[in-house]
């Protein structure tokens, strides 16, 4: 059995690898010529985690993460500390480590893995044709790429979805712009071992511990969509909107680069319930797009690749029967995940002004233990429990 994995992105990369695992022969085809990931990192929460270990990248991963032994909210404008609490409960119930990563070390961990010498860059899909004993890619280039079913890996934008659906579906603004991107550690702006949020306005900035002694910093702003905003006007747009915030959020503004600073303006898809058409199968984002609210978009990926993939191992009455399986399998779960991270976006981010400031009350209550448990129902809601 030969798969045709389309992208190469968190989602497509899992998929090959946990593919190949079960002994299914894979051909990776990425569009671009050289992954440059959007965004600066990503927390790897322990249901990823788990997956990555069952690929074999446990060591790596580890050596690639952060130390996250605490959270903590801090006010936004006096810097003082609404909760801070240990993370330990969380590692002990469910068995892993919260592991934030850098995405490009991320990816290239997940690439090499595979073999980079394998994965075809500069491959287009520009659409799929599928017959009785396979399915066809064919590529923007005029080249064509032949196998027994074939994983849309594609991302958000996926251009393999709509033959899946047999519609179009709309990506819906969140309503709010994210800046994210990597800073030295630095014990002015926050402890060097803790997830560290300023919350206040409906607007949020996030301190997470990457290795190397870095970083993974993000700002958030609820803002209409299409402002006139880039790289060249990142430092004063941030100090604008965060003015008076407090002296460790300025001194983040003063130490990061604009020239790595990603300005994304965030979006999620209402959940759909098919992800498979015949022998397509849709994975990670190009199958369930949410927002960051919950950090578990490229979690939801992984989880897909290792449901996809055992789906295929067991495979008794055909590869287009496995798939509806594993489609079965993932539609419950990641409409979850992104209705889970709506809700999460929507109170963080001042969409009712009244929640959201209940919100900032209750983390004055927080003792860790509720933040906690709704991660570790998150967590343990994942196919690896
Ligand atoms: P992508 O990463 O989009 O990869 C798709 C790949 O397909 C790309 O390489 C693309 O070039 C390629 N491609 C596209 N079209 C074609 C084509 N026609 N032919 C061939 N190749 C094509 N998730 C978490 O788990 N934790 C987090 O903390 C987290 N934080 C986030 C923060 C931000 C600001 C954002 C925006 C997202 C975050 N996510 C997080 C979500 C996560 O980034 C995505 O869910 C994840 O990257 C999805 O992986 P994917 O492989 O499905 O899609």
């Amino acid at each position: 059995m030969k798969a045709i994995v389309i992208g190469g992105g968190i989602g497509g990369m899992s998929a090959a690898l946990a593919l190949e695992k079960a002994g299914i022969a894979t051909e990776v085809y990425e569009a671009v010529k050289e992954m440059k990931p959007v965004g600066a990192a990503i927390s790897v929460w322990p249901n990823g985690v788990k997956c990555l270990n069952a690929l074999g990248l446990k060591a790596q991963l580890r050596a690639l993460s952060g130390n996250m032994a605490f959270m903590a909210y801090q006010d936004f404008a006096s810097g003082a500390t609404l909760t801070r609490f240990s993370m330990a409960p969380l590692v002990r119930q469910v068995g892993e480590y919260p592991s934030p990563v850098a995405r490009a070390e991320l990816q290239a961990m997940l690439i090499d893995a595979y073999g980079r010498e394998r994965v075809s860059f500069g491959k287009r899909v520009t659409q799929v044709e599928q017959h009785e004993s396979g399915v066809t890619a064919l590529f923007e280039d005029g080249t064509r790429a032949q196998g027994d079913l074939l994983i849309a890996a594609d991302g958000a934008h996926s251009v393999i979805r709509h033959s899946v659906l047999g519609e179009k579906v709309e990506r819906r603004y969140a309503g709010y712009v994210n800046w994210n991107g990597l800073v030295e550690t630095d014990a002015s702006l926050a402890p060097a071992d803790q997830w560290t949020t300023f919350v206040g306005e409906g607007k949020r900035v996030s301190l997470m511990p990457v290795s190397g002694n870095r970083f993974y910093f993000f700002f958030d702003v609820p803002l209409p969509k299409g402002l006139a905003e880039d790289r060249s006007s990142v430092k004063a747009d941030l100090r604008r909107y965060f003015q008076g915030w407090a002296q460790p959020v300025q001194r983040l503004i003063d130490a990061i680069d604009p020239a790595t600073t990603n300005r994304v303006e965030i979006h999620d898809i209402d959940p759909f319930s098919r992800f498979v058409s015949g022998r397509v199968a849709l994975l990670g984002d190009a199958a369930h797009s949410t927002t960051p609210d919950i950090g578990q978009g490229g979690c939801a990926a992984m989880e897909d690749a290792l449901v996809l993939a055992s789906s295929l191992a067991a495979h008794s009455l055909g590869i287009e029967d496995a798939l509806l399986r594993y489609e079965a399998r993932r539609v419950e779960r990641t409409r979850d995940l992104v209705l889970k991270a709506r809700k999460r976006c929507d109170v963080t981010h001042g969409k009712d002004p009244a929640a959201t400031a209940a919100w900032y009350q209750e983390l004055r209550q927080e003792t860790g233990e509720r933040v906690l448990a709704g991660m570790c129902e998150t967590i343990e809601g994942g196919p690896l429990g």
